[in-house]
Protein backbone atom coordinates (compact mmCIF):
# COMPACT_ATOMS: atom_id res chain seq x y z
CA UNK A 1 0.00 0.00 0.00
CA UNK A 2 2.93 2.38 0.84
CA UNK A 3 4.08 1.57 -2.74
CA UNK A 4 0.61 2.78 -3.95
CA UNK A 5 0.35 5.52 -1.70
CA UNK A 6 3.94 7.16 -3.15
CA UNK A 7 2.79 6.37 -6.22
CA UNK A 8 0.07 8.79 -5.72
CA UNK A 9 2.06 11.14 -3.87
CA UNK A 10 3.93 11.46 -7.18
CA UNK A 11 0.74 11.83 -9.36
CA UNK A 12 -0.05 15.10 -6.96
CA UNK A 13 3.16 16.82 -7.00
CA UNK A 14 3.46 16.20 -10.69
CA UNK A 15 0.87 18.45 -11.30
CA UNK A 16 2.95 21.26 -9.45
CA UNK A 17 5.96 20.41 -11.78
CA UNK A 18 7.99 18.09 -10.00
CA UNK A 19 9.44 14.86 -11.20
CA UNK A 20 10.84 12.19 -9.63
CA UNK A 21 14.45 11.25 -9.18
CA UNK A 22 16.18 8.13 -7.74
CA UNK A 23 18.85 10.30 -6.75
CA UNK A 24 18.86 11.97 -2.88
CA UNK A 25 20.95 14.52 -3.67
CA UNK A 26 19.27 15.98 -6.64
CA UNK A 27 15.92 16.41 -5.11
CA UNK A 28 14.41 19.69 -3.82
CA UNK A 29 12.15 17.36 -1.79
CA UNK A 30 12.07 14.10 -0.01
CA UNK A 31 9.20 12.50 1.39
CA UNK A 32 9.70 9.57 3.49
CA UNK A 33 6.97 7.13 3.39
CA UNK A 34 6.46 5.19 6.30
CA UNK A 35 5.87 2.42 7.99
CA UNK A 36 4.54 1.76 11.17
CA UNK A 37 3.48 -2.06 11.73
CA UNK A 38 6.70 -3.26 13.63
CA UNK A 39 9.71 -1.53 15.70
CA UNK A 40 12.42 -2.04 12.78
CA UNK A 41 10.14 -0.63 10.22
CA UNK A 42 9.68 2.92 12.49
CA UNK A 43 13.04 3.26 13.57
CA UNK A 44 14.33 2.96 10.01
CA UNK A 45 13.02 6.41 9.83
CA UNK A 46 15.30 8.13 12.27
CA UNK A 47 18.54 6.67 10.35
CA UNK A 48 17.34 7.59 7.45
CA UNK A 49 16.16 11.36 8.46
CA UNK A 50 20.19 11.75 9.61
CA UNK A 51 21.30 10.45 6.63
CA UNK A 52 19.00 13.25 4.45
CA UNK A 53 19.88 16.18 7.31
CA UNK A 54 23.21 17.03 5.46
CA UNK A 55 21.56 17.98 2.16
CA UNK A 56 19.59 20.60 4.10
CA UNK A 57 22.17 22.86 3.18
CA UNK A 58 21.34 22.92 -0.28
CA UNK A 59 17.73 24.00 0.65
CA UNK A 60 16.04 20.25 0.17
CA UNK A 61 12.88 19.86 2.07
CA UNK A 62 12.42 17.04 4.18
CA UNK A 63 8.77 15.38 4.87
CA UNK A 64 7.81 12.52 6.78
CA UNK A 65 4.46 10.92 5.57
CA UNK A 66 2.68 7.38 5.93
CA UNK A 67 1.95 5.79 9.40
CA UNK A 68 4.96 6.91 11.58
CA UNK A 69 3.67 10.35 10.80
CA UNK A 70 0.61 9.24 11.81
CA UNK A 71 1.17 7.91 15.12
CA UNK A 72 4.39 9.94 16.25
CA UNK A 73 3.72 13.32 14.73
CA UNK A 74 5.09 15.69 17.57
CA UNK A 75 8.03 12.99 18.39
CA UNK A 76 9.53 13.32 14.70
CA UNK A 77 9.72 17.22 15.16
CA UNK A 78 11.19 16.59 18.37
CA UNK A 79 13.95 13.81 17.09
CA UNK A 80 14.42 15.85 13.94
CA UNK A 81 13.46 19.32 13.84
CA UNK A 82 14.85 19.81 10.67
CA UNK A 83 11.93 18.14 9.02
CA UNK A 84 10.04 20.43 7.14
CA UNK A 85 6.65 19.08 7.67
CA UNK A 86 4.93 15.69 8.47
CA UNK A 87 1.76 14.46 6.82
CA UNK A 88 -0.48 11.41 7.63
CA UNK A 89 -2.06 8.86 4.63
CA UNK A 90 -5.44 10.59 4.68
CA UNK A 91 -4.27 13.70 3.77
CA UNK A 92 -1.76 13.27 0.51
CA UNK A 93 -4.04 15.44 -1.20
CA UNK A 94 -2.94 18.70 0.61
CA UNK A 95 0.77 18.28 -0.41
CA UNK A 96 0.68 20.98 -2.34
CA UNK A 97 0.06 23.42 0.45
CA UNK A 98 2.23 21.70 2.22
CA UNK A 99 4.96 21.99 0.53
CA UNK A 100 4.46 25.81 -0.39
CA UNK A 101 3.29 26.48 3.45
CA UNK A 102 7.20 24.82 4.64
CA UNK A 103 8.76 26.91 1.79
CA UNK A 104 7.58 30.24 2.85
CA UNK A 105 7.90 29.24 6.79
CA UNK A 106 11.58 28.65 5.85
CA UNK A 107 12.04 32.48 4.49
CA UNK A 108 10.10 33.68 7.52
CA UNK A 109 12.68 33.91 11.05
CA UNK A 110 10.70 32.03 13.57
CA UNK A 111 10.49 28.70 11.21
CA UNK A 112 8.26 26.11 12.51
CA UNK A 113 7.22 22.68 11.30
CA UNK A 114 3.63 21.60 10.10
CA UNK A 115 2.07 18.34 11.22
CA UNK A 116 -1.32 17.50 9.48
CA UNK A 117 -2.50 14.36 10.92
CA UNK A 118 -6.05 14.87 11.48
CA UNK A 119 -8.48 12.77 10.00
CA UNK A 120 -10.45 14.72 7.40
CA UNK A 121 -14.29 14.60 6.77
CA UNK A 122 -13.55 13.93 3.04
CA UNK A 123 -11.88 11.35 1.49
CA UNK A 124 -8.82 12.07 -0.02
CA UNK A 125 -9.52 9.83 -2.60
CA UNK A 126 -11.90 13.11 -3.84
CA UNK A 127 -9.56 14.80 -4.24
CA UNK A 128 -6.43 13.09 -5.63
CA UNK A 129 -5.80 13.18 -9.96
CA UNK A 130 -6.22 10.27 -12.29
CA UNK A 131 -3.75 7.38 -11.03
CA UNK A 132 -1.22 6.93 -13.91
CA UNK A 133 0.16 2.97 -14.62
CA UNK A 134 3.77 2.72 -14.69
CA UNK A 135 3.55 -0.75 -15.55
CA UNK A 136 2.22 -3.70 -16.10
CA UNK A 137 1.19 -4.67 -12.81
CA UNK A 138 -0.46 -1.74 -11.00
CA UNK A 139 -1.94 -1.78 -7.41
CA UNK A 140 -5.35 0.38 -6.17
CA UNK A 141 -6.41 0.86 -2.92
CA UNK A 142 -10.06 0.03 -2.90
CA UNK A 143 -10.34 -0.43 1.28
CA UNK A 144 -8.56 1.63 4.05
CA UNK A 145 -8.22 1.68 7.26
CA UNK A 146 -9.41 -1.66 9.92
CA UNK A 147 -12.04 -1.71 12.81
CA UNK A 148 -10.63 -5.27 13.64
CA UNK A 149 -8.66 -4.46 16.58
CA UNK A 150 -6.44 -7.34 16.76
CA UNK A 151 -4.19 -6.86 19.94
CA UNK A 152 -1.09 -6.61 18.72
CA UNK A 153 -1.55 -4.37 15.45
CA UNK A 154 -1.47 -0.42 15.09
CA UNK A 155 -3.23 -0.02 12.01
CA UNK A 156 -6.41 0.66 13.17
CA UNK A 157 -5.37 3.56 15.02
CA UNK A 158 -2.61 4.92 12.34
CA UNK A 159 -5.05 4.40 9.53
CA UNK A 160 -8.05 5.30 11.07
CA UNK A 161 -11.80 3.35 10.59
CA UNK A 162 -11.92 0.96 7.84
CA UNK A 163 -13.59 3.05 4.93
CA UNK A 164 -14.09 1.43 1.05
CA UNK A 165 -14.07 3.58 -2.46
CA UNK A 166 -17.28 3.84 -3.79
CA UNK A 167 -17.62 1.37 -6.87
CA UNK A 168 -17.96 3.91 -9.90
CA UNK A 169 -14.54 6.08 -8.50
CA UNK A 170 -12.65 2.04 -8.35
CA UNK A 171 -13.87 1.39 -11.84
CA UNK A 172 -12.86 4.54 -13.03
CA UNK A 173 -9.47 4.25 -11.89
CA UNK A 174 -9.07 0.67 -13.29
CA UNK A 175 -9.90 1.58 -16.60
CA UNK A 176 -8.07 3.90 -16.54
CA UNK A 177 -4.63 1.85 -15.30
CA UNK A 178 -5.49 -0.69 -18.23
CA UNK A 179 -6.17 2.06 -20.76
CA UNK A 180 -2.59 2.64 -19.95
CA UNK A 181 0.47 -0.08 -19.34
CA UNK A 182 -1.68 -1.87 -16.86
CA UNK A 183 -2.48 -5.64 -17.70
CA UNK A 184 -2.79 -6.85 -13.85
CA UNK A 185 -4.68 -4.84 -10.87
CA UNK A 186 -3.95 -5.90 -7.20
CA UNK A 187 -6.62 -4.70 -5.31
CA UNK A 188 -5.27 -3.05 -1.85
CA UNK A 189 -7.04 -2.50 1.42
CA UNK A 190 -5.55 -3.29 4.82
CA UNK A 191 -8.53 -5.58 5.30
CA UNK A 192 -9.53 -5.87 1.37
CA UNK A 193 -12.00 -8.52 1.36
CA UNK A 194 -14.27 -6.49 4.09
CA UNK A 195 -14.68 -3.89 0.92
CA UNK A 196 -18.20 -2.61 0.90
CA UNK A 197 -18.54 0.11 -1.44
CA UNK A 198 -21.85 -1.27 -3.08
CA UNK A 199 -24.09 -3.99 -1.99
CA UNK A 200 -22.06 -7.21 -3.88
CA UNK A 201 -19.29 -6.65 -1.05
CA UNK A 202 -15.22 -7.37 -2.77
CA UNK A 203 -17.04 -9.91 -5.24
CA UNK A 204 -19.38 -8.02 -6.67
CA UNK A 205 -16.84 -5.63 -7.17
CA UNK A 206 -14.11 -8.27 -8.74
CA UNK A 207 -17.24 -9.51 -11.02
CA UNK A 208 -17.55 -5.73 -12.69
CA UNK A 209 -13.58 -5.22 -13.11
CA UNK A 210 -13.61 -8.91 -15.11
CA UNK A 211 -15.79 -7.13 -17.30
CA UNK A 212 -13.00 -4.24 -18.44
CA UNK A 213 -11.24 -4.98 -21.66
CA UNK A 214 -7.57 -5.31 -21.23
CA UNK A 215 -7.82 -6.29 -17.55
CA UNK A 216 -6.12 -9.86 -17.75
CA UNK A 217 -5.53 -10.39 -13.87
CA UNK A 218 -7.05 -9.62 -11.14
CA UNK A 219 -5.81 -10.00 -7.19
CA UNK A 220 -6.41 -8.62 -3.80
CA UNK A 221 -4.91 -8.07 -0.77
CA UNK A 222 -4.07 -8.77 2.46
CA UNK A 223 -7.53 -10.52 3.75
CA UNK A 224 -8.53 -11.32 6.95
CA UNK A 225 -10.33 -15.18 7.43
CA UNK A 226 -13.58 -13.55 8.97
CA UNK A 227 -14.59 -11.97 5.62
CA UNK A 228 -13.83 -14.61 3.50
CA UNK A 229 -17.59 -14.99 2.18
CA UNK A 230 -19.28 -17.61 0.28
CA UNK A 231 -19.74 -15.35 -2.80
CA UNK A 232 -15.76 -14.17 -2.60
CA UNK A 233 -15.04 -18.00 -2.51
CA UNK A 234 -17.02 -18.61 -5.41
CA UNK A 235 -15.76 -15.59 -7.59
CA UNK A 236 -12.69 -17.66 -7.32
CA UNK A 237 -14.06 -20.56 -9.26
CA UNK A 238 -15.78 -18.39 -11.60
CA UNK A 239 -13.81 -15.58 -12.57
CA UNK A 240 -10.70 -16.67 -15.12
CA UNK A 241 -9.23 -13.20 -14.53
CA UNK A 242 -8.97 -13.36 -10.49
CA UNK A 243 -5.60 -15.27 -9.92
CA UNK A 244 -5.08 -19.19 -8.13
CA UNK A 245 -3.35 -16.83 -5.45
CA UNK A 246 -4.43 -16.11 -2.20
CA UNK A 247 -2.88 -13.97 0.80
CA UNK A 248 -4.92 -15.25 4.14
CA UNK A 249 -2.95 -14.54 7.04
CA UNK A 250 -3.94 -16.56 10.11
CA UNK A 251 -0.96 -15.90 12.58
CA UNK A 252 -1.35 -18.34 14.60
CA UNK A 253 -1.97 -22.26 14.60
CA UNK A 254 -2.81 -22.37 18.77
CA UNK A 255 -6.55 -21.10 19.40
CA UNK A 256 -5.36 -20.11 22.66
CA UNK A 257 -3.37 -17.75 20.94
CA UNK A 258 -5.59 -16.40 18.64
CA UNK A 259 -8.58 -15.64 20.95
CA UNK A 260 -5.86 -13.74 23.29
CA UNK A 261 -4.90 -12.04 19.66
CA UNK A 262 -8.70 -11.03 19.40
CA UNK A 263 -8.94 -12.36 15.65
CA UNK A 264 -12.27 -13.09 16.24
CA UNK A 265 -11.70 -17.54 14.57
CA UNK A 266 -10.09 -20.85 15.56
CA UNK A 267 -7.46 -22.53 13.14
CA UNK A 268 -10.59 -25.16 12.26
CA UNK A 269 -12.55 -21.73 10.61
CA UNK A 270 -9.33 -21.03 8.84
CA UNK A 271 -8.43 -24.80 7.73
CA UNK A 272 -12.46 -25.18 6.80
CA UNK A 273 -12.00 -21.63 4.52
CA UNK A 274 -8.58 -22.97 2.84
CA UNK A 275 -10.89 -26.40 2.12
CA UNK A 276 -13.23 -24.47 0.68
CA UNK A 277 -11.44 -22.49 -1.69
CA UNK A 278 -9.78 -25.41 -2.63
CA UNK A 279 -12.66 -27.39 -3.54
CA UNK A 280 -13.59 -24.64 -5.54
CA UNK A 281 -10.34 -23.63 -7.28
CA UNK A 282 -7.91 -26.65 -7.06
CA UNK A 283 -4.74 -25.29 -8.19
CA UNK A 284 -5.05 -22.00 -6.04
CA UNK A 285 -1.72 -21.37 -4.30
CA UNK A 286 -1.81 -20.21 -0.14
CA UNK A 287 0.30 -17.37 1.71
CA UNK A 288 -0.14 -16.14 4.78
CA UNK A 289 1.78 -13.91 7.74
CA UNK A 290 2.91 -15.59 10.67
CA UNK A 291 3.27 -13.45 14.60
CA UNK A 292 5.71 -15.90 16.63
CA UNK A 293 6.64 -15.17 20.15
CA UNK A 294 3.25 -12.99 20.77
CA UNK A 295 2.63 -12.50 24.45
CA UNK A 296 2.37 -15.72 26.67
CA UNK A 297 3.29 -17.88 23.44
CA UNK A 298 4.03 -21.24 24.69
CA UNK A 299 5.97 -24.16 23.05
CA UNK A 300 2.51 -26.04 22.70
CA UNK A 301 0.80 -22.68 21.22
CA UNK A 302 4.20 -22.75 18.49
CA UNK A 303 3.59 -26.51 17.74
CA UNK A 304 0.04 -25.87 16.85
CA UNK A 305 1.60 -22.98 14.77
CA UNK A 306 4.00 -25.52 12.86
CA UNK A 307 0.94 -28.47 12.57
CA UNK A 308 -1.29 -25.87 11.12
CA UNK A 309 1.50 -25.01 8.15
CA UNK A 310 1.89 -28.55 7.67
CA UNK A 311 -1.80 -29.41 7.20
CA UNK A 312 -2.27 -26.40 4.96
CA UNK A 313 1.28 -26.43 2.63
CA UNK A 314 1.81 -22.86 1.61
CA UNK A 315 3.26 -22.05 -1.62
CA UNK A 316 4.65 -18.55 0.06
CA UNK A 317 4.71 -16.60 3.82
CA UNK A 318 5.73 -13.96 5.58
CA UNK A 319 6.96 -14.43 9.45
CA UNK A 320 7.60 -11.80 12.12
CA UNK A 321 8.63 -11.81 15.87
CA UNK A 322 6.21 -10.45 17.52
CA UNK A 323 7.11 -6.81 18.20
CA UNK A 324 5.67 -4.68 20.64
CA UNK A 325 3.36 -1.36 19.28
CA UNK A 326 2.84 1.60 21.60
CA UNK A 327 -0.75 1.63 22.65
CA UNK A 328 -1.60 -1.46 21.47
CA UNK A 329 -3.26 -4.18 24.27
CA UNK A 330 -1.20 -6.85 23.88
CA UNK A 331 2.09 -4.36 24.28
CA UNK A 332 1.22 -3.99 28.11
CA UNK A 333 1.11 -7.73 28.79
CA UNK A 334 3.22 -8.83 31.32
CA UNK A 335 3.79 -12.41 29.71
CA UNK A 336 6.24 -11.01 26.99
CA UNK A 337 8.86 -14.13 25.26
CA UNK A 338 12.67 -13.50 25.41
CA UNK A 339 13.43 -12.57 22.55
CA UNK A 340 15.85 -15.87 22.24
CA UNK A 341 12.96 -17.74 22.58
CA UNK A 342 11.05 -15.65 19.58
CA UNK A 343 14.56 -16.08 17.07
CA UNK A 344 14.69 -19.62 17.53
CA UNK A 345 10.91 -20.30 16.84
CA UNK A 346 10.81 -17.88 13.89
CA UNK A 347 14.35 -20.27 12.72
CA UNK A 348 11.79 -23.32 13.29
CA UNK A 349 9.11 -21.55 11.32
CA UNK A 350 10.73 -20.24 8.24
CA UNK A 351 12.85 -23.28 7.78
CA UNK A 352 9.81 -25.32 7.25
CA UNK A 353 7.95 -22.42 5.32
CA UNK A 354 11.24 -22.36 3.24
CA UNK A 355 11.06 -26.01 2.51
CA UNK A 356 7.22 -25.79 1.08
CA UNK A 357 7.85 -22.91 -0.89
CA UNK A 358 10.73 -24.47 -2.96
CA UNK A 359 8.44 -27.85 -2.83
CA UNK A 360 5.97 -25.64 -4.46
CA UNK A 361 8.17 -24.29 -7.26
CA UNK A 362 9.97 -27.52 -7.67
CA UNK A 363 6.56 -28.67 -9.19
CA UNK A 364 6.41 -26.71 -11.77
CA UNK A 365 9.79 -27.39 -13.24
CA UNK A 366 9.14 -28.50 -17.00
CA UNK A 367 5.79 -27.27 -17.32
CA UNK A 368 4.64 -24.47 -19.29
CA UNK A 369 3.05 -21.39 -17.38
CA UNK A 370 1.75 -18.14 -19.02
CA UNK A 371 4.09 -15.16 -17.14
CA UNK A 372 2.97 -11.23 -17.55
CA UNK A 373 6.48 -10.03 -17.80
CA UNK A 374 6.12 -6.47 -15.65
CA UNK A 375 9.72 -5.44 -16.05
CA UNK A 376 13.91 -6.04 -17.07
CA UNK A 377 15.97 -8.53 -14.65
CA UNK A 378 19.15 -7.59 -13.11
CA UNK A 379 21.10 -8.91 -16.06
CA UNK A 380 21.12 -7.28 -19.56
CA UNK A 381 18.36 -8.78 -21.71
CA UNK A 382 16.67 -10.27 -19.05
CA UNK A 383 12.53 -9.93 -18.04
CA UNK A 384 10.88 -10.71 -15.25
CA UNK A 385 7.38 -11.58 -14.23
CA UNK A 386 5.53 -13.41 -12.72
CA UNK A 387 3.05 -16.73 -12.57
CA UNK A 388 -0.66 -17.08 -11.79
CA UNK A 389 0.55 -18.12 -8.76
CA UNK A 390 2.62 -14.97 -7.75
CA UNK A 391 5.97 -16.96 -8.61
CA UNK A 392 8.56 -14.46 -9.52
CA UNK A 393 10.11 -15.81 -13.44
CA UNK A 394 13.12 -14.65 -14.64
CA UNK A 395 13.97 -15.38 -18.32
CA UNK A 396 16.63 -14.44 -20.94
CA UNK A 397 16.11 -13.16 -24.62
CA UNK A 398 18.06 -13.13 -27.30
CA UNK A 399 18.84 -9.31 -27.44
CA UNK A 400 17.60 -5.89 -25.46
CA UNK A 401 15.16 -5.24 -28.77
CA UNK A 402 13.41 -8.58 -27.66
CA UNK A 403 13.47 -8.08 -24.20
CA UNK A 404 11.84 -4.70 -24.70
CA UNK A 405 9.04 -6.21 -27.11
CA UNK A 406 8.02 -9.10 -24.41
CA UNK A 407 7.42 -6.45 -21.79
CA UNK A 408 4.17 -6.09 -20.69
CA UNK A 409 2.77 -9.58 -22.82
CA UNK A 410 1.55 -12.56 -20.97
CA UNK A 411 3.52 -15.45 -22.51
CA UNK A 412 3.94 -18.91 -22.06
CA UNK A 413 7.17 -19.87 -20.26
CA UNK A 414 8.85 -23.53 -19.63
CA UNK A 415 9.76 -23.43 -16.35
CA UNK A 416 13.81 -25.02 -16.05
CA UNK A 417 14.56 -24.24 -12.87
CA UNK A 418 13.23 -23.64 -9.21
CA UNK A 419 14.95 -21.68 -6.37
CA UNK A 420 13.01 -20.93 -2.98
CA UNK A 421 11.73 -17.37 -3.98
CA UNK A 422 11.47 -17.65 -7.97
CA UNK A 423 11.81 -19.48 -11.07
CA UNK A 424 13.98 -20.10 -14.30
CA UNK A 425 12.46 -20.24 -17.69
CA UNK A 426 12.35 -20.18 -21.52
CA UNK A 427 10.13 -18.47 -23.53
CA UNK A 428 9.13 -20.99 -26.30
CA UNK A 429 8.16 -18.10 -28.58
CA UNK A 430 10.93 -16.60 -30.59
CA UNK A 431 10.09 -12.57 -31.63
CA UNK A 432 10.03 -13.63 -35.43
CA UNK A 433 7.54 -16.17 -34.60
CA UNK A 434 5.54 -13.58 -32.42
CA UNK A 435 5.38 -10.95 -35.17
CA UNK A 436 4.53 -13.38 -37.75
CA UNK A 437 1.58 -14.21 -35.80
CA UNK A 438 2.57 -17.87 -35.85
CA UNK A 439 2.32 -17.73 -31.74
CA UNK A 440 -0.55 -16.23 -30.10
CA UNK A 441 0.32 -15.66 -26.46
CA UNK A 442 -1.04 -17.08 -23.88
CA UNK A 443 -3.67 -15.34 -21.41
CA UNK A 444 -4.97 -15.47 -18.28
N1 LIG B 1 -4.97 -7.01 7.92
C1 LIG B 1 -4.06 -8.08 7.83
C2 LIG B 1 -2.65 -7.75 8.29
C3 LIG B 1 -2.10 -6.39 8.14
S1 LIG B 1 -0.61 -6.08 9.00
C4 LIG B 1 -4.59 -9.24 8.68
O1 LIG B 1 -5.45 -9.05 9.50
O2 LIG B 1 -4.08 -10.33 8.57
C5 LIG B 1 0.54 -7.12 8.13
C6 LIG B 1 1.18 -8.17 8.98
O3 LIG B 1 2.11 -7.60 9.89
C7 LIG B 1 0.23 -8.94 9.86
O4 LIG B 1 -0.41 -9.97 9.17
C8 LIG B 1 1.11 -9.47 10.96
O5 LIG B 1 1.62 -10.75 10.67
C9 LIG B 1 2.26 -8.46 11.01
N2 LIG B 1 2.19 -7.66 12.23
C10 LIG B 1 1.27 -6.73 12.55
N3 LIG B 1 1.52 -6.23 13.78
C11 LIG B 1 2.60 -6.88 14.26
C12 LIG B 1 3.33 -6.84 15.47
N4 LIG B 1 2.98 -6.02 16.46
N5 LIG B 1 4.41 -7.64 15.60
C13 LIG B 1 4.76 -8.49 14.60
N6 LIG B 1 4.11 -8.58 13.44
C14 LIG B 1 3.03 -7.79 13.26
FE1 LIG C 1 -4.35 -5.20 12.07
FE2 LIG C 1 -5.28 -6.87 10.20
FE3 LIG C 1 -6.05 -7.13 12.73
FE4 LIG C 1 -6.89 -5.04 11.31
S1 LIG C 1 -7.36 -7.22 10.96
S2 LIG C 1 -6.16 -5.00 13.42
S3 LIG C 1 -5.08 -4.63 10.05
S4 LIG C 1 -3.96 -7.41 11.90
Amino acid sequence: MNVYDSDRMGDVLAQEGYVATDVAADADLVILNTCHIREKAAEKVYSELGRLRSFKESGMLIAVAGCVAQAEGEEIIRRAPYVDFVVGPQSYHELPKLVSNATSLRKSAGRTSEIKTDFPAKSKFDFLPAARANGPAAFLTIQEGCDKFCAFCVVPYTRGVEFSRPVGSVLDEARQLTKGAAAEITLLGQNVNAYHGDDGGLAGLIRKLADIDGLERIRYTTSHPLDMDEDLIAAHGEVSQLMPHLHLPVQSGSDAILARMNRQHVADDYLRIIDELRATRPDIALSSDFIVGYPGETDADFESTLALVDAVGYAQAYSFKYSKRPGTPASDRDDQVPEQVKSDRLEALQNLLKRQQLEFNNDFVGQMVPVLFERRGKFPNQIAGRTPYMQAVHVNCENADEADHFLGKTLPVRIFGAFANSLGGCLETSIKQWETNLVEPARG
